[in-house]
C-alpha cells in the first residue's frame, strides 16, 4: 500500500512508530496528485513547496514527541475558506486574484494541530451548485467515472479524497454541498449542527445555512477532524459555546437499543432503483445492530426545495453585494463612471448561476415581496424544524438516502436549473432546520458508481451521528474499491 492510500488514523500510527515520516507521506500524496490531477482536476491551487516544507517541520516536532492526530497529515481545503497569503478564489473570476490577509478559524485550528495543506480545492462558484460545473476554473471529474460530475459544491474536496490526492479535506455545506459530493464520490462527509463549527473566515454564501465540515475516507477520520475543528469561537457570533465531546470515543459503542427513524417522504417516486435498493439493504441491517427501525413522517419535506431556493439566494444576494470591483477582486476595465464600473465588474466577474441567484434573491427581498417570499420561507423552516423535533422524540437518528441518484453525466443538468436543484432534495432539510447530517458510502451501482446513505441527528448530537455512522459502516462492511485512474 502506498502512504496516500491510507487513512488519518492509519498514518498516525505509522508516524508515531517511526515507520513513515510526514515527508514520506506528503511526497507520496504529491506523486499521486501529479499522476491523476490532470484527469480529475480536484484543485484550483496546489501548495507543494509549502507542504513539503511544513512536512519537514512536522517531522522535527514528531521526533520531539509533540504530536496530535493530525500532525504531519496532508489535508485539502475548499477554496471558499480564507487562507492567509494563499489565493482564495471561491471558484469565481471575481476573486481570481484575491489573497486573504487572515486565516479562517478552522484553518488556524488545523495548523495548530499540525496538519499539512496540500492545496485549495475546486468548487461551484461561491458554492452555488451541485456538480462543480459552475467553477470558473473548469470542471472536476468524478474519479469513478470521468464522464460524470463529482457532485457539488465541494466537488473538488470530495474527488481529492476519493482519488487519494489528499488524506482528508474540508468542505462546506449550505444545502448539501458536503454530503452530496461525498455520496457521489464514495467518501464520508459530515455537516455539523449550525453553530458547532466557526464560520469565521468562510466566505459567506447563505449565512443562516452555511457550515464547514470534514470529508474523509472513513468515519473514524471524520471524528478525528471534528475533534479539531468543532467549538466556540469568539470571532463568530453564531458559533455556540457548547462543550465539544471527544467524538472518537463514541465510535465503538454500537447502537444497541436505539431506534432508527425511516421517513416516508425520503423514499419517493422517481428515485433511482439502485439507490433505494442499496439503502433498503442497510435498513435490513438495523436489527442485526440490536436496534429497531420505526416509520416516521417529516410532512413539510416537500416544501424544502422551494424554501431553500428563496432563503439561500436572498442571503446570497446580500452577501455578494460586497463584490463591486472596489474593495477587492476583479475590476472591469474601460468604465466611464462609478456606476458603469460596478455594472461591468459584476457582469463580467460573476458566472451565470451566481447572477441567477442574485436576481432571484434580490427579487425575493424587494419591498412588497419580502412577506410573500422570505418570510414565508422562514415560516416553512420553523415547520421543518418542528418536524425534526417531533421525530427525535421517537427515534435517535434518522436514516435516508443522501441523493436520489448516483453521479450524473457532465452537462446532463446544466440547462435545467430545476433538475439540478432537485438533486439536493434529501440534504437541504438538515440545513434549513440546522441539524447535523452525515453521508457514508453504502453500496455501488451496477455501473460501479458509489451510493451514499444519510444519517441525521438532533441539535449538537454529532457524537450520536458518528456513533451510528460507525456502527453502520462496520455492518455494511463495503467491499474496498478504488477508482481506476490512468489505470493506477
Ligand atoms: N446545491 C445547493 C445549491 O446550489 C447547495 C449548495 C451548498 O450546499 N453550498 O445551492
Amino acid at each position: 500500500m502506498e502512504p496516500y492510500e491510507l487513512t488519518i488514523h492509519e498514518l498516525h500510527e505509522k508516524l508515531r512508530s517511526g515507520e513513515l515520516t510526514s515527508l514520506d507521506i506528503t511526497a507520496s500524496v504529491f506523486e499521486r496528485i501529479e499522476a491523476v490531477e490532470e484527469e480529475v482536476h480536484s484543485y484550483i491551487t496546489l501548495l507543494k513547496e509549502d507542504a513539503l516544507e511544513s512536512a519537514r517541520k512536522s517531522d522535527i516536532e514528531i521526533r520531539r514527541g509533540n504530536m496530535s492526530q493530525l500532525t504531519g497529515i496532508p489535508i485539502a481545503v475548499k477554496d471558499l475558506l480564507c487562507t492567509r497569503g494563499i489565493k482564495t478564489t471561491c471558484g469565481s473570476h471575481i476573486l481570481e486574484d484575491f489573497i486573504p490577509p487572515y486565516d479562517a478559524t478552522v484553518i488556524k485550528k488545523l495548523k495548530n494541530a499540525g496538519a499539512i495543506f496540500t492545496g485549495k480545492t475546486n468548487m461551484d462558484e461561491f458554492a452555488m451548485g451541485s456538480s462543480t460545473e459552475t467553477s470558473y476554473f473548469g470542471i472536476t471529474k468524478n474519479p469513478w467515472d470521468p464522464e460524470r460530475i463529482p457532485g457539488g459544491s465541494s466537488g473538488g474536496s470530495a474527488a481529492a479524497v476519493a482519488a487519494d490526492e489528499c488524506i482528508a479535506s474540508l468542505g462546506t455545506d449550505t444545502g448539501g454541498s458536503i454530503r452530496q459530493p461525498a455520496a457521489l464520490c464514495g467518501v464520508v462527509g459530515l455537516k455539523p449542527t449550525y453553530g458547532r463549527v466557526s464560520r469565521f473566515g468562510l466566505v459567506a454564501f447563505a449565512s443562516s445555512l452555511d457550515q464547514i465540515g470534514p470529508m474523509t475516507k472513513d468515519v473514524q477520520d471524520c471524528a478525528i477532524m471534528m475533534n479539531v475543528i468543532a467549538g466556540y469561537d469568539s470571532n463568530e457570533s453564531t458559533s455556540v459555546p457548547a462543550e465539544v465531546p471527544d467524538y472518537e470515543s463514541f465510535l465503538k459503542r454500537g447502537i444497541e437499543g436505539w431506534t432508527v427513524g425511516i421517513p416516508k417522504e425520503y423514499f419517493i417516486e422517481g428515485m433511482d432503483p439502485e439507490v433505494s435498493s442499496a439503502v433498503e439493504k442497510v435498513i435490513a441491517f438495523i436489527e442485526a445492530l440490536g436496534a429497531k427501525s420505526c416509520h416516521i413522517s417529516l410532512p413539510h419535506t416537500r416544501y424544502g426545495v422551494a424554501a431553500y431556493y428563496i432563503v439561500a439566494p436572498a442571503e446570497a444576494s446580500s452577501n455578494l453585494a460586497r463584490y463591486d470591483g472596489v474593495k477587492y477582486g476583479f475590476r472591469a476595465a474601460g468604465s466611464s463612471n462609478l456606476m458603469d464600473m460596478y455594472k461591468k465588474s459584476r457582469s463580467q466577474g460573476f458566472g451565470a448561476e451566481v447572477k441567477r441567484r442574485i436576481m432571484i434573491g434580490t427579487y425575493a427581498l424587494s419591498s412588497g415581496y419580502y412577506d410573500a417570499y422570505y418570510k414565508k420561507a422562514s415560516q416553512i423552516r420553523s415547520l421543518m424544524k418542528k418536524d425534526f423535533d417531533d421525530a427525535f422524540k421517537v427515534c435517535d437518528v434518522i436514516l435516508t438516502p443522501t441523493t436520489p441518484t448516483p453521479a450524473f453525466k457532465i452537462g446532463e443538468k446544466t440547462d435545467d436549473p430545476l433538475q439540478m436543484y432537485l438533486s439536493d432534495v434529501f440534504t437541504l432539510p438538515a440545513n434549513l432546520a440546522g441539524i447535523p447530517g452525515i453521508s457514508i458510502p453504502c453500496g455501488y451501482s451496477e455501473g460501479g458508481l458509489p451510493i451514499g446513505l444519510q444519517l441525521l441527528a438532533g441539535y449538537f448530537k454529532e457524537e450520536k451521528l458518528l456513533q451510528a455512522a460507525s456502527a453502520f459502516e462496520k455492518q455494511i462492511n463495503l467491499e474496498k474499491r478504488r477508482p481506476l485512474l490512468h489505470g493506477i
